[in-house]
């Protein structure tokens, strides 16, 4: 429903039909956008949250410059803005949907692509990262990290990183006690470092660990599962996850999903202490 993204007919319509597609656009969830970093490099792949399949949300050369204008904002009034990812980027292919090469079927399918543009709505859309070794090692380089007073392109309206315009931002977590960096220590290091440069964030959802081989497949999955569960932007509150999955005690049913959530809330409330009290901390889980 969200592509075409124009639709020049639209005051032609009865009164009817235009408020119904208002009323969607207005209850309209996003597109989830997934920046992974793992050992074979940086991935990236977009849900529509929706309905629940992949989006194309990657710009060809052309259309980056036939419909954006100068300042990276798209050319015929619409919300999205124009966001490049610099560097070495695998993206999927329609028939391959997964958020990662790593959970793909058919990792053969995902090309390499330099310098990937995408098409991103910050009012609506959430920006999901996940890193093998930082949370934000998708979109900086770890060694600027380090030094948290390096970030210079992380200032707000001068030009500055696209991140810092981002509203709602997802953060996976790594499993509780498996001694993996990063710890609990340094995760929220890094987030004190980066998330009170961001002046436009609304919500932060910080996204326990699952067990990509759980037997019982992602909450949607299950046979508990409701919609009505899902919080405003389609995540599953954690109290949820925890009481509704299902229990490992049959055998060949052990799973690693992390269904202790301590070390989740001991950032949530690190994060509160750093953070205007207009953004939103939330400990998830992801049913997708
Ligand atoms: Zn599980």
């Amino acid at each position: 429903m969200r592509t075409p993204r124009t639709f020049h007919l639209f005051p032609r319509l009865p009164p009817e039909l235009r408020a119904l597609i208002w009323t969607f656009h207005k209850n309209s969830r996003g597109i989830r956008h997934h920046l992974v970093e793992s050992e074979h490099g940086r991935h990236y792949a977009a849900i529509d949250i929706e309905v629940d399949t992949y989006a194309r949300t990657i710009l060809t050369e052309a259309k980056t410059h036939a419909h954006w204008d100068g300042g990276g904002r798209p050319k015929g009034l619409e919300g999205d803005a124009k966001v490049r990812f610099v560097g070495d980027n695998y993206v999927s292919e329609v028939e391959d949907f997964a958020k990662s090469v790593v959970t793909a079927r058919h990792p053969q399918l995902w090309r390499r692509k330099i310098s990937l543009y995408v098409r991103f709505n910050y009012k609506w859309d959430v920006l999901f990262l996940a890193g093998r070794t930082s949370c934000f090692s998708p979109l900086f380089s770890l060694s600027l990290m380090r030094v948290a007073g390096r970030l210079p392109d992380l200032v707000a309206g001068t030009g500055g990183h696209w991140f810092v315009n981002v509203q709602h931002l997802a953060l996976q977590l790594q499993r509780t006690g498996t001694g993996s960096t990063p710890g609990t220590g340094t995760m929220a290091g890094e987030l004190d470092a980066v998330l009170p440069r961001m002046p436009m964030l609304k919500d932060v959802f910080l996204v326990v660990y699952r067990d990509p081989m759980c037997h019982w497949g992602p909450p949607r999955r299950w046979t508990v599962f409701k919609r009505a569960m899902l919080d405003g932007q389609n995540f599953l509150p954690v109290a949820e996850f925890i009481a509704r999955h299902p229990d490992g005690d049959r055998v060949g049913t052990f799973c690693e999903c992390d269904l202790d959530d301590g070390e989740a809330k001991g950032i949530k409330s690190s994060l509160q202490r750093s953070l205007p009290a207009s953004v939103s901390v939330t400990v998830v889980a992801d049913p997708y």
